[in-house]
C-alpha cells in the first residue's frame, strides 16, 4: 500500500541484476556480529600525521573554494614529476592528468567516455566489483575472461579469441584485487601483440602501484609509450597514504583521450575537494612515504601468513595489494559466500568471498583476507580462526 509505488514501477532499473556491493554487505555483517573485519580493504592504523596537519593548514590558509576542474595545477605538476621519476614517462600536467574523487570514479569516467551501447569490454575475473556495472550502465557488454586458477594468470590465447570488431576496451588491474597477482613482462608483450592493429583502449587500474612485494617491479602502462597512447591509467591516493575515506585519485591518459574524459568529468563532479589537494601537492615532494609502502605491507603479509600457519587455511601467493587469498578446503565444503557469512557469524572474522568478483560465480573454496591491519588486529583475528578450526 505504498502510495509512491507507481514511482518505483515507472522507472526501469539501470542495473537490474545489481544488489548491494559485497564490501558493504560484509562490513555490515561484521558490525552486526562484532567480528574482526578483514573483509573490506582499508587500513585500521593511522595515516601520516604530517599529511593530516597539511590539510588543516590548507583549510586555515583559506584553500576552501573550488580548484581548477582538472585538479589543482601544482598537484598535477607534482604527479607528473612523480611519474617521470618512477616510470620514465614525460606527461603534460595541463593536458594528461585529471584529479578525480577516487580511483573507482576515474575508471567509471574512462568507461563512460569511450563506450557506446553494444560495445564490448574485456575484463579478467575475479574482477573488482565495480567494473561490470560500470560497463553495463553504459549499455555496453562485459566480456569476462577467467584468470587461470590457482595462479590467476591471463591466458592471452583466450583473450585473442574473445576479441571482436565491437571490442572497445580491455581492463587491466595490477597488482590485482582480489588475488594479489601482478603482470609480468610477458603479459605486457602479449598485451602489445593483442592490441596491435586494433583500436582497443586500455583501462589500467593501478591503485595498488606501490603495494608490490618480493622485489617485483610494478609494470605500469606508463612505462610503455606505445601502450600509453591508447590508455587511461587510474590511481588512488587512498591506497598510497592510508586514507581510503578521502576518496581522491587521478587518471592519466594522452591529451586526445583526456579531453573527452574531461567533458564527462566536468558535468559529473566538476572538481574535487581543495584542501586535500593542496596538502598532497606539498607532501608529494617526499618520496619515502610511497617508496617504503611495499616493504611495509610485505611485512604485514608475512606477519599474517606466519600466524595463519597455525590454522588449516592454506595460502595462495600474493605478490601485491592489501590482500591474500586463503583456501578453506580443509575446513568446510560450504560455497564461498555461505562460508564467509558463517565465518563472520560463528567465527568472528569477516572476509570477502572471491565468488563475489565474478559475473557468474565460480567456486574455488577461497576467501580474501585484508592484511592492511595493526599486528594486534591480525593476532586477534587468527586467535578466533584457531578457535573454529
Ligand atoms: N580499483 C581497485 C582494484 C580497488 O581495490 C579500489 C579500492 N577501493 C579502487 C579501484 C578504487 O579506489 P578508490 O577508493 O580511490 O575509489
Ligand atoms: N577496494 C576495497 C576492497 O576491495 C573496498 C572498496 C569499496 O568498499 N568499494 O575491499
Amino acid at each position: 500500500n505504498n502510495p509512491f509505488q507507481f514511482l518505483i514501477t515507472s522507472i526501469q532499473s539501470k542495473l537490474p541484476s545489481a544488489g548491494t556491493t559485497i564490501f558493504t554487505v560484509m562490513s555490515a555483517l561484521a558490525v552486526k556480529h562484532n567480528a574482526i573485519n578483514l573483509g573490506q580493504g582499508f587500513p585500521d592504523f593511522p595515516m601520516n600525521e604530517e599529511l593530516v596537519s597539511l590539510v588543516t593548514e590548507a583549510m586555515m590558509n583559506g584553500h576552501n573554494q573550488y580548484v581548477h576542474m582538472c585538479g589543482l595545477p601544482l598537484l598535477r605538476e607534482r604527479l607528473a614529476e612523480k611519474v617521470e621519476g618512477l616510470y620514465g614517462q614525460q606527461i603534460n600536467p595541463d593536458t594528461d592528468i585529471t584529479i578525480t574523487p577516487g580511483g573507482t570514479y576515474a575508471i567509471y569516467t574512462a568507461l563512460t567516455t569511450i563506450l557506446q551501447p553494444g560495445d564490448e569490454v574485456i575484463l579478467f575475473e575475479p574482477a573488482y566489483d565495480s567494473y561490470v556495472p560500470n560497463i553495463e550502465i553504459n549499455g555496453a557488454i562485459a566480456v569476462p575472461i577467467p584468470l587461470v586458477f590457482p595462479d590467476y594468470a591471463i591466458d592471452w590465447n583466450v583473450v585473442r579469441a574473445k576479441i571482436t570488431p565491437r571490442t572497445k576496451a580491455i581492463i587491466l588491474n595490477s597488482p590485482h584485487n582480489p588475488t594479489g597477482s601482478v603482470l609480468s613482462e610477458t603479459d605486457i608483450e602479449q598485451l602489445r601483440l593483442t592490441v596491435k592493429d586494433t583500436n582497443i583502449i586500455i583501462i589500467s587500474d593501478e591503485v595498488y602501484e606501490h603495494l608490490i612485494f618480493d622485489q617485483k617491479k610494478h609494470l605500469s602502462i606508463l612505462r610503455y609509450p606505445d601502450l600509453m597512447e591508447r590508455s587511461f591509467v587510474c590511481f588512488s591516493f587512498g591506497k598510497v597514504y592510508h586514507c581510503t575515506g578521502w576518496k581522491l585519485g587521478y587518471c592519466i591518459g594522452p591529451a586526445n583521450l583526456m579531453k573527452e574524459f574531461r567533458k564527462v568529468h566536468q558535468f559529473n563532479c566538476f572538481t574535487c575537494n581543495s584542501p586535500m589537494q593542496v596538502a598532497l601537492a606539498a607532501f608529494l615532494t617526499k618520496k619515502e612515504p610511497y617508496l617504503e609502502l611495499g616493504s611495509f605491507l610485505q611485512q604485514k603479509r608475512d606477519y599474517f601468513a606466519g600466524l595463519m600457519k597455525q590454522t588449516p587455511f592454506e595460502p595462495l601467493p600474493s605478490y601485491g595489494s592489501y590482500f591474500q587469498l586463503y583456501s578453506y578446503k580443509n575446513i568446510s565444503d560450504l560455497p564461498e559466500q555461505a562460508f564467509a557469512e558463517w565465518l563472520t557469524e560463528k567465527g568472528g572474522v569477516a572476509t570477502i568471498p572471491v565468488s563475489a568478483f565474478y559475473k557468474v560465480p565460480v567456486e574455488n573454496q577461497v576467501v580474501r583476507f585484508c592484511f592492511a591491519k595493526k599486528e594486534s588486529t591480525l593476532e586477534s583475528a587468527v586467535q578466533k580462526l584457531l578457535a573454529i578450526s
